[in-house]
């Protein structure tokens, strides 16, 4: 196997539950001692959590380009960026680099393909649920249609991702908060729900939701292992 270098700590929740699943995932296909050949860069994200907040996404981008090119020269030979929402910036990183990144947006729209979905609502940040980047690529690279919670559910889906979740903060009123709006988004027509943030499935873990749930932390880890066992 080759090094799958991971730009993470946005937020080391999500990030810790990354390195775990994909470890686990190359136990079970392999067996004994065999563990998953890995090289992280954990940022400080409360640097990056402001300059999302000031909208600066050119600093934002430059600052995980840099990073990728250290994974690079350590001999990363594909990289994983472990949140929807800096996926904003996939371009920068793209570009710095030689490796793939392989797109948390690709491995969420190709699960939906498989399983034949059309419509589906997202819960992540409000930058991930309201701008471009996310919903165009699945839009039209596989034909998804995306369904977003009403505009006030917006604004408190994201203060909880960054005031608890993304601080290892999980409440019975943010699971009832969120189950509430998956609700909502059924009656809506949604067929499945997207976790189009990486912490949200740790605060719905083992929970029964009104529609079926596309963690894109799983589907990400998930492609992360394929390439880590072809390569
Ligand atoms: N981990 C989150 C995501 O998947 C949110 C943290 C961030 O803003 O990067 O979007």
């Amino acid at each position: 196997m080759h090094r799958l270098g991971m730009l993470g700590g946005m937020s080391w929740e999500s990030t810790a539950s990354y390195y775990r699943l994909l470890n686990q995932g190359v136990r079970e296909r392999l067996g004994g001692l065999h563990s998953a050949p890995l090289l992280l860069h954990s940022v400080d994200f409360a640097a990056v959590a402001e300059l999302q907040r000031r909208g600066d996404w050119p600093a934002a981008g430059a600052l995980l380009a840099t990073a990728a090119q250290g994974l690079q020269r350590a001999g990363a030979g594909a990289l994983l960026l472990a949140s929807n929402t800096m996926h904003k910036v996939a371009a920068s990183i793209e570009a710095a680099v030689d490796i793939p990144l392989l797109h948390i947006g690709d491995a969420v729209g190709q699960a939906l393909q498989r399983q034949g979905v059309q419509r589906a609502a997202l819960l992540g940040t409000r930058f991930t649920m309201q701008e471009d980047f996310y919903r165009q690529r699945l839009a039209e690279r596989f034909g998804i249609e995306v369904l977003l919670p009403e505009a006030a559910a917006m604004t408190e889906i994201d203060r909880v991702i960054f005031a608890e979740l993304c601080q290892g903060v999980f409440q019975a009123s943010a699971r009832d908060f969120y189950l509430a709006c998956l609700a909502e988004l059924r009656e809506q027509g949604a067929e499945v729900a997207i976790l189009g943030c990486t912490e949200i499935g740790l605060l719905l873990e083992g929970v029964r939701a009104p529609l079926p749930l596309l963690d894109s932390s799983e589907v990400h880890v998930a492609m992360g292992l394929e390439w880590l066992l072809a390569s």
